[in-house]
């Protein structure tokens, strides 16, 4: 995107659940996989140990991570598109002025 498109554009809310599907599912198979050649490689009992411990930080971060980006969108997005919609770009100057 250009610096003009990108100061000029929408402001665009989060998708915290398409988020935290593609981190969960990335996660979960990174986390079996890992598993799985910790238990070959090293010891079983350490991989029984290690997945979990790995699956709650996951969950922890994707649970902090998607109240985070829904707080957002319901508190501060809502004024972000307020100002974006009061705003407009001057094509001689090239600034972005709010209200008029
Ligand atoms: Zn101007």
């Amino acid at each position: 995107m250009s610096e003009l498109a990108k100061r000029v554009a929408r402001p665009e809310p989060e998708t915290p659940l398409r988020d935290a599907v593609v981190t969960l599912g990335v996660s979960a198979v990174s986390i079996f996989f890992g598993g799985v050649v910790v238990a070959a490689l090293v010891s079983e009992p350490l991989a029984f140990v290690l997945m979990p411990i790995a699956a709650a930080a996951v969950l922890y971060w994707v649970f902090s991570r998607t109240s985070r980006a829904l707080r957002y969108n319901r508190t501060e997005l809502p004024g972000h598109l307020a100002a974006w919609q009061r705003s407009w770009w001057c094509s001689k100057c090239g600034k972005v002025f709010e209200g008029g």
